[in-house]
């Protein structure tokens, strides 16, 4: 009989998106009449920009005719977005990049799952807890986290660095060898962001042991202040030690889209392997390219028009983001993140555990957020909220916690 990957076997119940949904669907169908507002998963809501439409529009068209129709595209991604990407997220910030080092893709979540192909199984990894649960979940899925313990909700062989109240919801740097570490920021759940300064401990420590700096920035869009550098590579050393993944997601509003990019310098070399090559390796044999259609309304982001749409939706968002910081701050709650990141990491109402909260929000309010304990036992105690939603939506959202709350949690 055929042998299974018994490590999916290990991964502990469902996906934490999936039992909100559960929870959402089973609440629904017993209160049809409550008008819930979603302000849970991470995904947006603003439409495509206008000019992202048009370069679409015009790109399917090049496609229906005989003398512009393309093919199966490049497997790094075209050179036309290849080299946007490489002047306006790398070079406008004194980065330089070749187009070689990047690789455009369908996302960031498959790029982090994929990326350990090109790792063997005895690595130590190292993620921060809250965390991002693709992180941890493809690597158990790989053999590399060992046995999961339902007591302690950890892995065994993973190392998981706390990220709490009291270090800022910032990582530190391990006791043990860690061989693959992932950072991501700004950061999911918890909207934290590091500075240059404490970013750079982490690539002198990759580069003294040999390791390698998983570095997603997805949100980097997101960033205002002046000391949180956009990409790792501002960090002298990165570039011999870090693999950056970034999308349009949240940047663009791609969700539904589907386009993103990893960056693998030249100089990230391990046992005189170039990582770059190995990826390439990787990706031209599982992986055929995005659409044509899709590179071209990426690299529409890019024009001065596109850029200035895009950047009104940010916008948007973070006002948002004011909103259910300064509400729930007054409602009373401890609330951080939000300033560099579409999320808001709120601390529960004392002694309340996170689902506790959720249901309450859920039920009381009809507002949906995400149960903090979902991202990692060092995420009980909180939820995360979204800055995604609609301005109304947000408004109202945090009127509703408010009156809940100075009405008795
Ligand atoms: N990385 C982080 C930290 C995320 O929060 C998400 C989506 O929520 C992703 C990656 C996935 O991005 P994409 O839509 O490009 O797959």
């Amino acid at each position: 009989m055929v042998q299974l990957n018994e490590n999916y076997q290990k991964l502990p119940g469902s996906y934490l998106f999936a039992e909100i949904d559960r929870r959402v669907t089973a609440y629904r169908r017993e209160h049809p009449d409550r008008e819930l507002i979603r302000l849970g998963i991470g995904d947006v809501t603003r439409p495509l920009a206008p000019a992202v439409v048009s370069a679409m529009e015009q790109a399917a068209a090049e496609m229906g005719r005989e003398e512009t129709f393309r093919g199966y595209p490049p497997y790094r991604g075209y050179d036309f977005l290849l080299e946007a990407i490489a002047q306006h997220d790398y070079a406008a910030r004194g980065v330089r990049l070749s187009p070689e080092e990047i690789f455009v893709s369908d996302g960031a979540k498959s790029d982090c799952g994929s990326i350990g192909d090109i790792f063997g199984p005895d690595n130590r990894v190292a993620v921060c807890d809250p965390v991002y649960p693709v992180y941890v979940d493809t690597n158990a899925m790989a053999g590399r986290a060992g046995e999961y313990d339902p007591g302690t909700e950890r892995w065994s062989r993973l190392i998981y660095m706390p990220c709490t109240k009291e270090n800022g919801f910032l990582p530190q740097l391990p006791r043990e060898r860690a061989d693959l570490i992932y950072l991501c920021f700004p950061n999911n759940p918890t909207g934290a962001a590091a500075s240059r300064e404490q970013l750079k401990p982490w690539v002198d420590y990759a580069n003294a042991n040999g390791s390698v700096i998983l570095y997603d920035a997805a949100y980097e869009a997101f960033i205002t202040e002046a000391d949180v550098p956009h990409t790792i590579y501002e960090i002298e050393g990165a570039r011999e030690c870090a693999i950056e993944f970034r999308s349009f997601s949240k940047t663009a509003g791609f969700t539904g889209t589907r386009c993103a990019y990893t960056v693998i310098p030249k100089e990230l070399v391990r046992g005189g392997v170039s990582l770059n090559e190995m990826w390439y390796r990787r990706q031209s044999t599982k992986f055929n390219g995005v659409s044509y259609v899709v590179q071209r309304g990426a690299a529409a982001v890019y024009t001065d028009e596109g850029r200035r749409q895009v950047r009104e939706t940010i916008n948007f968002y973070q006002n948002n983001a004011r909103v259910i910081l300064d509400g729930l701050a007054r409602a009373g709650l401890e609330v951080s993140g939000g300033v560099n990141s579409p999320y808001i990491w709120a601390a529960t109402p004392a002694g309340m555990g996170s689902w506790d909260f959720f249901d309450l929000l859920l039920t009381k309010a009809n507002v949906v957020t995400t149960p903090g304990a979902g991202f990692g036992p060092s995420g009980e105690g909180y939820i995360r909220v979204t800055s995604f939603g609609g301005a109304d939506a947000t408004r109202q959202a945090v009127e509703r916690i408010a009156d809940l709350l100075k009405h008795g949690a």
